[in-house]
């Protein structure tokens, strides 16, 4: 049962602003696919809800000034069929192939994904590895949060409720980057994540620069190993290195046990899979 509320359904983000500037600001409902699962199972009751699905505008890739960004309306499969994003953002079009079934992602939206503030969300490791910023208009304001600074705690964020997420953009790829993701699940469709790891980094002159480790379903948040980061930045990454930095990684992040794993479980997949995909983008530069 979905329970009673009140729907507005405007046609442009500029009413939408409106009607969030209110003081009992609705809850804004993309795709519904976490939404009206939450309110169905009663996790979530809002008495107001503004709909986005109608406004123009909000659902566009577009390559400016050195970045890609994606309108927050863009879909799962949006992103699955633009070149740019599988030019520059290879570990995200690797998290959109596991996501969920085909009927799911041509709904849900990047913005929604982000914004619902899960630790298991799929998109969000690849695009903290990318170093994402994450763009909230409000109807007197703008600003852009680092999406790496987006998530306070287990499904908080900064967003404040007269804000939407109107834009995820990322830097272009540089020469000699390369960025993976791997999701480990008991199935590969419609499973949610056990562990979600998700690497980017360049080689110049022999050494690691720019080094991401984001962890995905291992910690209140999605996570930056910046500990593991660090050890790897500015060296020559050998075995021994990239081993020492996976085992780091694995002790930064903070599991719990679940129906899909026990924390012991997810922590060893960090260490195998950080390990795997460093070296696989170290592989693959080289
Ligand atoms: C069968 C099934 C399989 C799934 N599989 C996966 C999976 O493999 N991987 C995965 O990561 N997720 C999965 N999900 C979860 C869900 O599909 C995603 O998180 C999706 O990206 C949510 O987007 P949405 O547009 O449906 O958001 P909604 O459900 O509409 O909204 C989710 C949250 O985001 C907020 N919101 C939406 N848009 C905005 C905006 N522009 N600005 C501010 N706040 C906003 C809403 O208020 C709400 O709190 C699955 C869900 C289902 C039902």
């Amino acid at each position: 049962m979905l329970g009673e509320f009140d729907l507005e359904i405007p046609d442009s983000i500029e009413e939408a602003l409106e009607l969030l500037a209110a003081d009992d600001a609705p809850a804004p409902l993309a795709g519904g696919t976490n939404m009206l699962v939450d309110m169905r199972a009663g996790g979530t009751r809002p008495e107001r809800v503004v709909s986005l699905a109608r406004l123009e505008g909000v659902r566009w890739i577009a390559e400016r000034d050195g970045r890609i960004a994606v309108g927050g309306g863009t879909t799962v499969s949006d992103l699955l069929q633009d070149e740019r994003i599988a030019e520059h953002g290879a570990s995200l079009v690797g998290a959109a192939r596991v996501f969920a079934g085909q009927m799911v992602r041509n709904t849900a939206t990047v913005a929604g994904n982000v914004a619902y503030g899960s630790p298991a969300a799929d998109l969000v490791p690849p695009l903290m590895a990318l170093d994402a910023g994450v763009t909230l208009m409000s109807k007197s304001a703008s600003r852009t949060v680092p999406l790496a600074d987006y998530f306070t705690g287990y499904r908080q964020t900064v967003r404040k409720p007269d804000e939407l997420i109107a834009e995820i953009s990322w830097p272009k790829r540089g020469a000699g980057m390369a960025d993976l993701f791997y999701k480990l699940a008991r199935r590969k469709g419609d499973a949610i994540t056990v562990t979600g790891v998700a690497v980017s980094l360049a080689l110049a002159g022999g050494k690691c620069a720019g080094v991401r480790i984001a962890l995905g379903a291992v910690a209140p948040v999605v996570m930056r190993a910046r500990k593991a980061e660090a050890m790897l930045d500015g060296q020559a990454p050998d075995a021994a290195l990239i081993e020492a930095a996976a085992r780091q990684a694995a002790q930064e992040c903070d599991p719990i046990d679940d129906v899909r794993a026990s924390a012991e479980y997810r922590r060893h997949t960090v260490h195998m899979l950080v390990r795997r995909l460093v070296g696989q983008a170290v592989e693959h530069l080289r």
